[in-house]
């Protein structure tokens, strides 16, 4: 009579071990690294069946495949993130990697990476204010890609080149890049206040900040205007983005310590030291 235990039991009995096998003392086949059975015995129907097992060593090859599989796709992912997330690929070396020391305020860059799920929670912004060359940029640059490598998409883009982009689309398809543009946990928008002063360009600014604003999320701002420029602006145009720039965002001075002048010197010293010079 064929029964399935017959026919389970034919299926395995036949079995013979391979060639990085051998049959333990106990009739079943054992794998011959890690020395653990490849096969189970049980029970079936009143009938003894020996199915397949994954031995030790296997089961950890699968696991390791596995996490290897997951850990390639998180990088891909990671990438993908900063080719969709940085319009200009200098921001991609902006990183705590290559952050020289100069800036006693980098501290504060790791912090808000560091609080980010209270800073997501809170909407809270930075608006990063100081000199030309103070390295304003490179601060908002590190905590885009550090945010980044966890997996948290972060747009980082400048003023200048969201009124190009509004400029060119027609009245009914700004609203759709804005809205876009605030898909993104993370909004990075480098140099306010550099932008034309038209009445179109005031509103378009008003208009991206503003949408950020009721959005609920954070955005971090870079400028070169003063704080007291921006708390005392020259008219209710500028007012009411300031107003909603400073609600939201923390202002924080960024060291006024010119960092290109600073990198110009260390190489003079350098150049004066290969040549023996004083
Ligand atoms: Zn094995």
């Amino acid at each position: 009579m064929n029964t399935l235990s017959d026919l389970l039991y034919n299926m395995f009995a036949d079995r013979q071990p391979a060639e990085d096998e051998y049959l333990g003392n106990d009739g079943l086949i054992y794998c011959a690294k890690c020395h653990t059975p490849r096969q189970a015995r049980v029970e079936m129907l009143g009938k003894i069946v020996t199915p397949p097992v994954m031995c030790v060593c296997k089961r950890e090859a699968e696991v390791n495949a596995e996490t290897d599989r997951k850990q390639r796709e998180f990088q891909e992912r990671v990438a993908q993130l900063k080719a969709d997330g940085f319009q200009d690929k200098a921001f991609l070396d902006y990183t705590f990697a290559n952050d020289k020391g100069y800036n006693p305020e980098m501290e504060k860059a790791r912090l808000y990476v560091e609080r980010w799920e209270e800073m997501r929670e809170n909407a809270t912004g930075l608006l990063l204010w100081g000199d030309v060359g103070t390295g304003k940029t490179f601060f908002a640059g590190c905590i885009a890609n550090a945010l980044i490598e966890r997996g948290v998409p972060v747009l980082m883009t400048n003023f200048a080149r969201i009124l190009n982009t509004l400029t060119d689309l027609r009245s009914e398809e700004r609203n759709r890049f804005i809205d876009e543009m605030n898909i993104y946990p993370l909004l990075i928008l480098d140099d306010l206040g550099i932008e034309r002063n038209s009445e179109f360009a005031l509103e378009q600014v008003f208009n991206v900040i503003d949408s950020r604003y009721r959005s609920g999320k954070p955005l971090i701002v870079t400028t070169n205007l003063t704080l007291n420029e921006l708390k005392n602006p020259a008219d209710l145009a500028h007012a009411r983005i300031y107003d909603r720039v400073l609600e939201r965002c923390v202002p924080l001075r960024i060291n006024n310590r010119n960092i290109r002048k600073d990198n110009a010197k260390v190489q003079m010293e350098r150049a004066k030291a290969l040549f023996g010079a004083t």
